[in-house]
């Protein structure tokens, strides 16, 4: 069964319109509350029902694909090269947003006035973020944190890489018992994974509906008159998070497989339509996936595991932001940051992607942890939280287009490449 590819598309893009103008409207006459009340728990209810499939799809889905591969060498092969995919762009997204903060100088200029307006406006939001950098967990932490003392709790608490390492281990050890052993239990979960599929296609039919509440409500609680103070902070966000997408990726692509760019966006809008009006990539993971095996042509034994990981460990867009608005902060507070400070900023923000799942706003948490490095005060994040939920739209569909573009460049490399 296939989804409606581009009918589909073009229905959430016109909910996407169609709520940016509702959200509009809805500031300018003062009835955002409304939207807030009874247009918001729609999006809500969409949000909710994609969140409930993820982890019995990365569950089935990486079981099956795994118990397929019928070498563990190829899964070596497979998890070397999509980690070193990630890191590899992952820190060319943090330098393109680098080069051009210090380029272009988004914070020179901003009047004291306006500094001083910003950060009593942000102050609360950017307290809430800084309770939460100060309970971030060690490096150490983080890689024992991959293993579950028990797989039922993992699963409850959606904890995505324990996941992802209990399916690999049970995917390892089904190829390694006698075939007429390990066929029933497989082909149950391929059942289960068929099943959760066509509960995506279901989803997808109300996505539309709510593409449009959560853009409206999201532009309707938006004050439009902040993105015009950090506007030219915004744009240079959103220029390297372009430049990323066009250079980066579409080099990638070019070099690496022989896909045409455009049958790639083209395959991954409603992916990356999902990532926008939702701001989390973990949620838009059953899209992403539906994206990179029907429209793209990838494998599942590819996309089952490079692209949960990616949701999880890889967000390009997110170290951008985080390059860009390290240097702006600096700048605004007439710090200079030295090289050797910039070069921090690039391996914390690396490091910081990999430890936190892909959720909205989690960006704001691991820039704590940049600013921290470098010796910038927290609470300056305050300066940005004004424009933070848009550059964080920006930001995910950025994020789950460097997952998806990883699916593709391993899959061609491993001869997992269908053509579409
Ligand atoms: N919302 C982003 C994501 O889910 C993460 C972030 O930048 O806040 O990928």
């Amino acid at each position: 069964m296939k989804l409606p590819k581009l009918q589909l598309y073009t229905k959430i893009f016109i909910g996407l319109l169609l709520g940016i103008v509702f959200g509009i409207t809805a500031n300018r006459l003062g009835f955002s509350d409304f939207v807030s009340d009874y247009v918001k728990p729609v999006g809500t209810v969409f949000i909710r029902l994609i969140s409930m499939i993820v982890v019995p799809l990365v569950f089935a889905s990486l079981l099956v694909g795994t118990a397929s591969l019928n070498d563990v060498r190829k899964l070596g092969r497979i998890g070397g090269k999509t980690i070193a995919f990630y890191l590899c762009t992952t820190a060319i997204a943090i330098v393109i947003g680098l080069l051009l903060a210090n380029v272009l100088k988004p914070g020179a200029g901003l009047s004291p006035e306006t500094k001083e307006q910003l950060m009593l406006d942000g102050k609360e939001q950017a307290d809430i973020k800084i309770e939460t950098v100060l309970e971030k967990p060690t490096v150490t932490d983080t890689l024992l944190n991959l293993i579950p003392r028990n797989p039922v709790k993992a699963f409850a608490e959606g904890r995505i890489l324990q996941v992802i390492f209990f399916a690999l281990i049970m995917g390892i050890a089904l190829t390694m018992i006698p075939a007429g052993r390990a066929e029933p239990v497989i082909k149950f979960f391929a059942g289960v994974n068929d099943v959760i599929i066509q509960i995506v296609h279901i989803i997808m039919k109300i996505a539309p509906y709510g593409v449009f509440a959560l853009i409206a409500s999201v532009i309707g609680d938006f004050g439009l008159g902040i993105l015009l103070t950090l506007l030219k902070y915004a744009a240079v966000v959103i220029i390297g998070l372009v430049l990323h997408v066009v250079i980066t990726y579409s080099l990638a692509l070019k070099i690496f497989t022989r896909l045409k760019l455009g049958t790639f966006f083209r395959g991954i809008r409603p992916a990356q339509l999902i990532a926008f009006s939702s701001g989390s990539s973990s949620a838009t993971l059953p899209v992403t996936m539906e994206c990179a095996e029907e429209n793209l042509g990838v494998s599942l034994e590819v996309s089952s595991f490079a692209l949960p990981l990616g949701a999880t460990i890889n967000m390009d867009g997110t170290a951008l932001f985080q390059g860009v608005s390290a240097v702006f902060i600096a700048q605004v507070l007439g710090m200079d940051l030295s090289l050797s400070q910039q070069l921090t900023i690039v391996l914390t923000a690396t490091l910081a992607s990999v430890g936190t799942a892909g959720a909205p706003g989690v960006g704001m948490i691991t820039l704590a942890m940049v600013l921290q490095s470098i010796g910038v005060p927290l609470q300056c994040m305050a300066l940005i939280m004004g424009v933070e939920r848009i550059l964080d739209m920006c930001r995910t569909a950025v994020n789950i287009t460097g997952d998806l573009s990883c699916a593709v460049v391993v899959a061609a490399s491993e001869g997992e490449l269908k053509a579409i």
